[in-house]
């Protein structure tokens, strides 16, 4: 089968992507019904700071349990949610969980919760914010909203105001995944972030405590720069631990701590501390 794009110019549709496209349109039609029938969860993965191995915050991911195919991993299930608008439900029970997790923990015990810019058309959110924050008594400033995709922050004043708004409410905002995709340096003056986090491919290369990472040094060297605290999301090794403390970036996030975990298994790791800190 083919299908016309623009004149003259047509792209062939192979079996795969027909399939491919099929399950996408399945998956959108039983991710209407997954919160009503409770398959979605919270998983917690914590923050962690590089001076002494202490949880500064936990960030908030969300899982599916698909009743047939298992785990669907939201890299593949919240660009449909962004599509088909169901991420405004979905994200409204996310904080609110959240949030209310996290009036169990200790009050030093920041929480993320990432936010999808999807968010930001369809609904009001700093008065959703609020209405949580009311309702679960969680101090605003406990509450870091992670933000990714910023690439009209600096076009679209409906965005820029929402994000003044939401810190009018003291929580703070942080950067998400700074360094791939729409961020970009125009974004740090655009609007001023509360904190920023790196994205884990910079870490990748690290495998030997002699590999170099010249642009992640770059991006620590700029953020301490502007005094904006950062996190090195996807740290897996001992190795890449100590080459972020090297940098001096205040927190860490990755996999040598743990697998993100459910509820009761974050109070345990409040309660115990994270293993392999040290
Ligand atoms: P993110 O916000 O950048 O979250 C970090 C992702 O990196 C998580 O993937 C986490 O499990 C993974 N990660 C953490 N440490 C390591 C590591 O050491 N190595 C590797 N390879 N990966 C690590 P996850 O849970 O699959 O989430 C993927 C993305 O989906 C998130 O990226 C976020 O953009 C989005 N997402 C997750 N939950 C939500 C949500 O509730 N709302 C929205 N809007 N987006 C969400
Ligand atoms: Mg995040
Ligand atoms: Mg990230
Ligand atoms: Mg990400």
């Amino acid at each position: 089968e083919t299908r016309t794009e623009a004149p003259g110019s047509f792209r062939v549709f192979t079996p795969a992507m027909e399939q491919e496209s099929l399950r996408k349109r399945q998956l959108k039609r039983d991710l209407a019904d997954a919160l009503g029938r409770s398959e979605l969860e919270l998983a917690f993965q914590p923050i962690v700071r590089t001076a002494d191995g202490t949880i500064a915050a936990a960030e908030t991911l969300l899982r599916w349990n698909h009743p047939e195919q298992g785990r669907i991993p939201p890299a593949e299930f919240i660009p449909l949610a962004e599509e088909s608008g169901l991420i405004a439900p979905i994200g409204a029970w996310v904080l609110r969980q959240a949030c209310a997790a996290a009036c169990r923990w200790p009050e030093t015990v920041g929480l993320s919760v990432n936010v999808s810019p999807r968010q930001i058309e369809l609904a009001d959110l700093p008065a959703l914010v609020r209405d949580v924050l009311e309702a679960t008594g969680l101090a605003p400033r406990r509450l870091h909203l992670e933000i990714t995709e910023t690439v009209l922050v600096s076009r679209n004043r409906h965005y820029l105001a929402t994000l003044h708004r939401l810190r009018e409410l003291g929580v703070r905002l942080v950067l998400d995944d700074f360094g791939t995709g729409y961020s970009s340096l125009a974004q740090l003056d655009a609007f001023r972030f509360d904190a920023m986090k790196i994205d884990q491919s910079f870490l990748r290369r690290i495998r030997a405590e002699t590999d170099e990472t010249p642009i992640l040094n770059a991006i620590v060297g700029m953020a301490t720069a502007i005094r904006m605290p950062i996190t090195v999301e996807g740290v897996e090794t001992q190795v890449q631990l100590n080459h972020v403390r090297r940098l001096g970036a205040a927190c860490v996030q990755g996999f040598y701590f743990g697998q993100p975990v459910n509820e009761a298994g974050m109070r345990g790791l409040l309660a115990r501390g994270v293993p392999a800190s040290r």
